[in-house]
């Protein structure tokens, strides 16, 4: 067992060393051993995801992954944490590397990896995409952190973007009151602007709706056409019909993707068929 032990914090060490549970012997497969190593988690500080990992499959590996990424000596961590939430200390680093590297299945990839006496495909791998993100992106916001860069660099790595045009763009979302989800917006000028959904654009409030319908509905009655300008201009059955409120939904005139503004006299109401058509934009 005290192989395995190489690959946890001091602290951790005693923990399971003055743990009753020792009694037990433990010899097994590689999953069996993490089965045990949850249990012992029960009666110390717990351990995290990326610790049971490094304990379960520890060796050669794991102890240059952790000299590398998980060493609070080494001059990247601060470069690496505009991009990466964690600390070195609760392995976080070192448990993104993996991530990217293995498209997720960090634990068969250490497990194939257990014995190797260098780390050079998940340092290379790793390096790339943060050069990636930093080459891309000129300004650094707090709203990079965490986000999910080993997926958007395999996605759009392969596009050519300009990063002067990208920073204008993401300076003029990060000032738009009307983007709720600010951590949407690199995906989105990734995506070409194509996908409003990731910035949770805000919507007309019901009181907006509410008059705005109201309006519409008496100015088209006036007239003998449709409440829903879209139907009003058609040919078919629909050319005279008036909606109630609960079947139309709200649309910006001016598209939001353009600059429209969500206010009041950006807002009209249509059917929700032609809503549906015309794309929430
Ligand atoms: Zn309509």
């Amino acid at each position: 067992m005290q192989q395995y032990f190489s690959g946890l914090a001091k602290d951790k060490q005693e923990k399971i060393l003055n743990s009753t549970l020792l009694v037990y012997e433990c010899e097994g497969t590689e999953s069996e051993i993490k089965e045990w190593f949850k249990t012992i988690n029960i009666v110390g500080v717990p351990l995290n995801e990326q610790e049971l990992l490094n304990a379960v499959y520890s060796g050669p590996f794991v102890t240059l992954g952790k000299e590398e990424f998980s060493n609070s000596q080494n001059s990247n961590v601060q470069k690496w944490s505009a991009y990466i939430s964690g600390s070195v200390d609760r392995q976080d680093f070192w448990e993104r590397a993996l991530e990217w590297v293995s498209g997720g299945n960090a634990g068969d990839y250490m497990s194939r990896h257990r014995f190797d006496t260098n780390i050079k495909e998940v340092k290379t791998y790793f390096n790339t995409v943060i050069d990636w993100v930093s080459g891309t992106f000129a300004d650094v916001e707090n709203e990079m952190r965490g986000l999910e860069w080993g997926r958007l660099y395999e996605e759009y790595h392969d596009k050519s973007y300009n990063p002067r045009e990208l920073s204008e763009k993401i300076q003029q979302l990060y000032g738009d009151p009307y983007v709720k989800n600010r951590k949407g917006i690199w995906e989105y000028v990734l995506g070409g602007s194509q996908n409003p959904n990731l910035l949770d654009v805000r919507v007309f409030d019901d009181a907006t709706k509410k008059s705005t319908y109201v309006a519409q509905t008496k100015a088209a009655e006036k007239k003998g056409v449709s409440n829903c300008p879209l139907c009003a201009t058609g040919h078919d059955a629909n050319k005279t019909k008036i909606w109630a409120l609960k079947d139309m939904d709200a649309d910006h005139v001016d598209a939001w993707s353009r600059g429209g503004k969500t206010s009041p006299e950006n807002c009209q109401m249509l059917c929700k068929t032609h809503n549906r058509a015309k794309g929430n934009r």
